[in-house]
């Protein structure tokens, strides 16, 4: 049994969503292009699952986010693809169906159904997947109460589990933006949270110490607790599989009705492993989002590429990429005279509770703060090799954000850091 396509997007999430957009607007047939994804549902905006998604119901708040109201590509202010808009354009699409192996010498994709689809061009938009607890010799991530999130199941998960767990304890592992976000959600949903993490502050990749500070004073004033600098190493898990304590490296336990666990993800690459060139954990890819073999792509979480600012190659595992690296390997498919190498400014958002931040570039070197720390808006630059290289901003409006993205991508010499802390913000605007 097989079927053959011009195109095959490998994977369902954001990149494909985006890709998808890109090939009708290029001038797709009917019929050219399938997506073969595990999830069962069309593409949407995977940020939605940690933020809206997770808002209880109630008077105090708008109802929670639910398909089919963020599907891609509401997230770029672009049209809305549901089920029928891919149906509408001829789009084949595979759901709830796994791809077990691919033989990209003949160009084939075997599917856990025991399908054969055959492509021309494969774009593979794979994302990654969540870092297991069992990866790192604990056991427990099977247990009723314990969650991760990254997908649609997951958070439908996690929302059930949350009303389960409704006036009780919850433990969040990981301080990186899963974990903050979810402890948010956590909070607002009226659940005790403490978040244990080994580093000495949240979000520790890119946080300085003190930006840090002022999101963990306001968790804390919301009632969330923090247990730094130590690890989970064993779970008290009752007669019905539940967990109902962590125990930690540093000998403390705390009580536990639910487990949110986010300690990082894994590129989903194996399929590739030994036919394409990895590096970074990554599928490497050239300014078109090429591979190593010419008849495959790799956009979004899984692709490894130049990012031209910076002079080197880097994996990126944020939204905004996706989108942009998905339509920028369509263009380089259908388009690929007039289409130049791919060139990004990385960028990553996130909102917690009232709080609303935005990075730009690269979290390297020397760092000065700016604004208000105890007010609605702060910041921070990075200068590295006496060039602006970095810039994050916290509850900006639209100019501000867009000044601050300007002003990394131009790279200005800086001479004088005490000056650029003095101009602040005022620096972005006026450059
Ligand atoms: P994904 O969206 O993960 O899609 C991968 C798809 O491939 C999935 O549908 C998966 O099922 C499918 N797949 C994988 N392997 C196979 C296979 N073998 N066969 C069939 N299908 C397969 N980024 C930000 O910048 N800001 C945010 O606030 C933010 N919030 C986030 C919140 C959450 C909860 C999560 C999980 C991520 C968040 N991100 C955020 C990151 C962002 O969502 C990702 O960078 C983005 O989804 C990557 O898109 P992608 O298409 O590469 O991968």
């Amino acid at each position: 049994m097989g079927r053959a396509f011009v195109y095959v997007i490998l994977g369902g999430g954001v990149a494909a969503g985006y890709a998808a957009l890109e090939f009708t607007k290029r001038g797709l047939s009917p019929g050219e292009l399938c997506i073969i994804s595990e999830e069962h549902v069309v593409p949407y905006e995977r940020p939605a699952l940690s933020k809206g998604f997770l808002l209880p119901e109630g008077p105090l708040y708008a109802a929670p986010a639910r398909l089919p109201s963020f599907h891609t590509c509401v997230g770029a202010n672009e049209e809305r693809l549901t089920p029928k808009w891919y149906k509408e354009h001829g789009i084949e699409l595979v759901l709830g169906t796994r791809v077990k192996s691919a033989d990209l010498r003949r160009k084939t994709l075997l599917t856990a159904t025991g399908e054969t689809i055959s492509y021309k061009i494969l774009i593979v938009a794979t994302g990654a997947r969540a870092l297991k607890l069992e990866e790192f010799g604990l056991n427990g991530s099977d247990c009723d109460n314990v969650c991760y999130l990254r997908d649609l199941a997951d958070a439908t998960r996690l929302v059930d589990v949350m009303k389960s767990g409704a006036g009780g304890n919850a433990v969040v592992i990981g301080g990186g933006y899963i974990g903050m976000e979810c402890a948010a959600s956590l909070a607002i949903n009226k659940i005790a949270v403490t978040m244990v993490f080994p580093e000495a502050h949240c979000m520790a990749r890119l946080f300085t110490p003190k930006i840090a500070s002022s999101y963990e004073d306001y968790y804390k004033s919301k009632g969330v607790k923090f247990v730094k600098g130590t690890v989970l190493s064993s779970f008290d898990i009752d007669s019905d599989g539940k967990v109902t304590g962590v125990n930690l490296k540093d000998g403390s336990r705390l009580p536990a009705d639910m487990v949110v666990v986010g300690i990082g993800i894994r590129p989903n690459t194996s399929l590739f492993e030994g036919q394409l060139t990895l590096e970074k954990g990554g599928i490497k890819v050239n300014g078109h989002m090429q591979s190593s073999n010419s008849s495959v792509f790799a956009v979004g979480d899984v692709a490894a590429f130049p990012v031209k600012l910076f002079g080197e190659i880097r994996r990126l595992e944020h939204v905004d990429s996706a989108r942009k690296s998905a339509r920028h390997a369509v263009a380089a498919i259908m388009d690929p005279n007039k289409t130049e190498d791919f060139d990004y400014l990385p960028f990553f958002y996130s909102r917690v509770f009232a709080f609303s931040w935005q990075f730009y570039g690269d979290s390297a070197g020397d760092v000065v703060h700016f604004g208000d720390f105890s007010g609605n808006t702060f910041g921070a630059y990075w200068v590295n090799k006496g060039q602006l290289v970095g810039s994050f901003l916290e509850g900006g409006t639209k100019e501000e954000y867009e000044a601050i993205a300007k002003a990394t991508r131009l790279k200005p010499p800086i001479e004088d850091l005490a000056e650029l802390e003095r101009q602040g913000l005022g620096f972005a605007l006026t450059i």
